[in-house]
């Protein structure tokens, strides 16, 4: 072997060998997605079963790309839950789409590491532009800046580092909050249906726990704003210094939606920064009848939008909109010489965030915004409300159902409500969910609403439509006639 023959056999697997596996990827992928309604969407295998398969040590020799690919095909792909699955109704339904699925792969072609503008002009540039481009389609004031984060839990650490870094003390930067008796304990507040991420940054930013208040709730799920002045007032009696505030648009059990705007007057008026956990529901303001529901979220210091929801954005991509996106970087910004640059007007993505290295994320959300097109976008979102308006009508339709909570979006809360007492019921519903589950077609989710265990059916898939939807339906009903019978 000549030296350069052996230097080609050291490198990377050839040009020809590459294009061809990449060939066979888009076909396996293609056919994936053509064939996915036929999987059971949650395959069935118990914690070990996939490991089993797979040999224990690394491979000594090399393994042909195509060996690799068969294993992929043979042991990965069918031990999968399928999320791209049109019966998936779980948690919140969600869609790697065509154009999203090549603007990864586009992306891991390109494999940039967007630290520093001069690391990644292409993807810095077209970060500002889609989050921008994102913002006018939402509906939001030109004021907002937008910033791409792996998931939405990122984004609420990074909101509230920000509140911090300005409501509360500038110095915690530099000093922490261990060892201060000059800082006393700084409370968050947020409904009792807030997303548990918001806990995590409480646990990550060094607030503890302790100091999230969770403000109690209306009969429609919502933050109750006079709940939350007295919040606010008792902890400042108590020597506690408050500084921001969650409203979630569309709360992950029930989609429903804090009122906003009562709550930023308060925010206005006790200067603290307001959060708008958006991260489902807030793409559904790309349609102009839906964003009455956000009412309010303009006067907000931040607010979260994950695409990779319910923008048909493949996993993993949320943007943080900030009113005052230079908090954020003073918050995080630390250069050290190896990272400087002459490029001082641009934006340094590193200076926004906790992480260094970054991935291209913009280039997914570009392709799906161009590729849908605002007009394609609000169908879409408009088709997946009305499924789940129709859902809703069958099960208040039926004696024995009921629906559980209002339906503003494309989620369905209800349960089956047999003649038994509340603890039977729930274990009812407990054994339905799982038995329908277990058939294999679609796969639904569950939370529960004032001491009732209840169902969920979330449509957020492209693919749904409402033969899915219907089926479904079918299949609850029948499982139910079954239990009854039995119980
Ligand atoms: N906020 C809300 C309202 C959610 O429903 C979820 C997840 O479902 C999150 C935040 C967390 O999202 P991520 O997985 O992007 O961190």
């Amino acid at each position: 072997m000549s030296p350069d023959e052996s230097a080609v056999h050291l490198g990377d697997v050839s040009a020809s060998e590459f294009r061809r596996a990449m060939h066979r990827v888009a076909d396996l992928t293609a056919d994936y997605l053509e064939q996915v309604h036929a999987y059971r969407v949650v395959p069935r295998v118990s914690p070990g079963d996939v490991t089993k398969l797979l040999p224990g040590s690394p491979p000594e020799e090399p393994e042909s790309l195509d060996r690799i690919l068969d294993d992929y095909k043979r042991i990965i792909e069918p031990n999968t839950t399928h999320w791209n699955h049109p019966g998936f109704m779980a948690y919140f339904g969600i869609t790697g789409s065509g154009p999203g699925i090549l603007g990864e792969a586009l992306a891991a072609g390109l494999n940039v590491n967007a630290m520093l503008w001069r690391t990644g002009p292409a993807a810095t540039e077209l970060e500002e532009l889609t989050c921008d481009w994102l913002r006018q389609l939402v509906g939001l004031p030109p004021a907002f800046r937008g910033h791409i984060n792996d998931t939405a839990s990122m984004s609420s650490l990074l909101a509230l580092a920000t509140a911090r870094q300005r409501v509360g003390a500038a110095d915690i930067r530099q000093r922490g909050l261990a060892g201060r008796p000059d800082v006393p304990p700084l409370t968050v507040y947020a409904s009792e249906h807030t997303h548990s991420s918001i806990d995590k940054a409480m646990i990550a930013l060094g607030l503890g726990l302790e100091q999230l208040r969770r403000v109690q709730a209306d009969d429609g799920f919502r933050l109750d704003p006079a709940a939350l002045a007295e919040a606010i007032a008792a902890d400042r009696a108590a020597g506690r210094r408050p500084i921001a505030v969650v409203a979630t648009v569309g709360t992950t059990s029930t989609t429903s939606v804090d009122p906003v705007r009562p709550i930023a007057e308060i925010c206005r008026r006790e200067k603290l920064w307001l959060h708008v956990d958006a991260a489902y529901a807030g793409s559904a303001a790309v349609c102009p009848e839906l964003r009455e529901l956000m009412v309010g979220w303009e006067a907000a210091d931040s607010i979260v939008v994950n695409p990779h929801k319910w923008l048909f954005v493949p996993v993993d991509c949320s943007v943080l909109f900030l009113r005052d996106i230079e908090t954020l970087r003073a918050a995080f910004s630390v250069v050290p010489e190896y990272l400087r640059t002459s490029e001082h007007e641009a934006t340094n993505l590193m200076d926004y965030g906790v992480q260094l290295g970054r991935r291209f994320r913009a280039l997914k959300l570009w392709m799906v915004l161009r590729a849908f097109g605002q007009r394609g976008l609000q169908e879409r979102i408009r088709y997946h409300c009305g499924l789940a308006r129709r859902f809703a009508a069958l099960v208040q339709g039926e004696p024995g159902w009921e629906v559980c909570a209002p339906v503003p979006f494309s989620t369905v809360c209800f349960r089956a409500v047999p003649e038994l007492p509340l603890e039977e019921q729930n274990r009812f519903n407990e054994r339905l969910l799982a038995e329908v589950n277990a058939r294999g077609p679609v796969f639904v989710s569950h939370t529960k609403l004032r001491e009732r265990y209840v169902l969920r059916v979330a449509i957020g898939n492209l693919r749904t439509s409402m033969s899915h939807v219907a089926q479904a339906w079918e299949l609850l009903r029948a499982v139910r006639a079954r239990l009854a019978a039995e119980w």
